[in-house]
């Protein structure tokens, strides 16, 4: 019991149901580790915005450890060169830690895996990504069968409680200083409105009591950009905060539109198997015929849709509320995405990596998932040819209140005409390309992929 043992933290910053400190509490003395590694090529460094939100959590973390008698050694470099060290300071032996699904943290696993004993575990998603197989024994492509495969298993275990007390070890290894890191913005601080999040458990939890009380109507809001219908507990997610296996089963039992929940967190669970099968899923068509589509190379539209100057008031609401928040409903993420790739003719990469900037729960397997089911290039995929009409979804899915709140320029303007202003004020943009312009454009070069 005198042992000391490392835990080492990424995306699951919590010490409610994380495998890795009950086993490490039940082996020794422990030593929380948290290491940013900007520094191994291959990492995909973190965004700006992710980086707002892994300071505030690491900060919430480190108080609901100090309350529990320990506290988070911070470190920066390689995985596993400071994982050894600081297992060379205290005499640790061993590292607990949750599986990720990301390459990059796969090959940290494994980097760390030979020079230290590395015990890993579940715990970040419902099922360990790679598990669930088809009858002829292959990883799933499409999201309905991996659901149905997938709620045979379903509930998850049941939560582990947090640990009440961890024991520290003899001499604590040296850390970092968190603001030394700079996570948070410089001048300019374009963070301000991300005052709307509380990064850490105790936020993840009062989240999910919140959504709880409104779940019965997810269903029926979940679409609606304009009212807060949906539970927002993603950068939760991400960060691990709160765990997948809580949330499933605080939400089980709530009756109304629960399904369709759960579904959603299958969602999740498919993007990351998606992503353990096809590890550059970001940065690769999955189907090969669209790397001959012709992209175009436009920077000025390209910086027209990141400012949310496109002209197109529901696509602009979006883009704006990325950037001030770090979020975006997920019905404008899917407009917003389709009108880049198709209307823009701009590749969906592009727009992944702004997206990776500036949100709070950017995450490289939803992410590239949903872009590529946008663009039509991944294995489960809208067909290209189907083009979002963002003037018909707009009112279809009631967005004036949230363009009045996201582009103030049109906020006079009455419920039927905000969605396409027949007289636009001097401020806000004409459209940017005209939709049956845009739709015949993007036909024309899907066609060119058959010549
Ligand atoms: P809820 O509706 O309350 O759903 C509950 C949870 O289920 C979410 O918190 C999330 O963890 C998961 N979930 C819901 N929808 C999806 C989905 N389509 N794919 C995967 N998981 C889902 N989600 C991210 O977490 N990170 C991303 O980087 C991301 N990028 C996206 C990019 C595009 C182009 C699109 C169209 C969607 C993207 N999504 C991403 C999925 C989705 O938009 C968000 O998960 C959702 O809007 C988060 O809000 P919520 O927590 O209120 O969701």
């Amino acid at each position: 019991m005198n042992t000391p043992v490392i835990v080492w933290l990424r995306q699951d910053l919590r010490l409610t149901d994380q495998a890795a400190f009950v086993a490490a509490a039940a082996q020794g003395l422990v030593i929380p580790v948290y290491v940013l590694d900007d520094e191994t090529p291959r990492h995909r460094r973190m965004g700006g915005a992710a980086r707002w939100w892994l300071h505030h959590s690491l900060a919430s973390l480190d108080a609901d450890l100090r309350a529990a008698g320990s506290q988070l050694v911070l470190r920066r470099g390689k995985c596993e060169e400071q994982l050894a060290a600081v297992a060379r300071e205290t005499g640790a032996n061993c590292v607990h830690a949750l599986a990720h699904s990301e390459p990059w943290w796969r090959n940290a696993e494994r980097a760390v895996g030979r020079v230290l004993d590395l015990a890993l575990h579940h715990g970040q998603y419902l099922l360990p990504p790679g598990t669930l197989r088809t009858g002829a024994g292959a990883p799933y492509r499409i999201y309905t069968p991996f659901w149905r495969a997938l709620v045979q298993h379903m509930p998850p275990a049941l939560p582990h409680d947090a640990p009440s007390r961890l024991y520290p070890p003899a001499v604590w290894p040296d850390s970092d200083r968190l603001d030394d890191w700079h996570l948070l913005p410089r001048a300019p601080d374009w963070a301000g409105g991300f005052s709307v999040w509380s990064p850490g458990e105790a936020g993840a939890k009062a989240r999910l009591d919140a959504f709880a009380d409104n779940a019965a109507r997810y269903n029926e809001r979940r679409n609606l950009p304009s009212v807060e219908g949906t539970s927002r507990l993603s950068p939760h997610l991400h960060f691990g905060e709160i765990s997948v296996a809580t949330v499933w089963r605080a939400m089980a039992g709530a009756g109304g539109s629960v399904d369709t929940f759960l579904g959603e967190l299958g969602w999740r669970d498919f993007a990351a198997n998606v992503l353990y099968q096809f590890p550059d899923y970001a940065g690769t068509n999955a189907r090969a015929a669209y790397d001959r589509l012709a992209w175009r190379d436009a920077p000025d539209d390209l910086q027209a849709w990141q400012r949310g100057r496109t002209g197109y008031p529901i696509v602009d609401a979006g883009m704006r509320e990325l950037w001030a928040t770090g979020w975006m409903h997920n019905r404008v993420r899917m407009i917003a995405a389709s009108f880049l790739v198709k209307h823009l003719l701009i590749d969906w990469r592009a727009g992944e990596r702004w997206f990776w900037d500036t949100l709070v729960d950017a995450d490289l397997g939803a992410n590239a998932v949903n872009w590529q089911w946008t663009a039509g290039t991944g294995v489960d995929a809208n067909m290209f040819v189907r083009i979002m009409a963002p003037l018909t979804q707009s009112p279809k899915f009631d967005a004036a209140g949230y363009i009045r709140r996201w582009v103030p320029e049109l906020a006079h303007l009455s419920d039927s005409d905000i969605h396409d202003p027949p007289v636009r004020p001097r401020a806000y943009p004409a459209p940017i390309i005209g939709h049956v312009e845009a739709r015949a454009r993007a036909l024309a070069a899907h066609a060119q992929l058959k010549d």
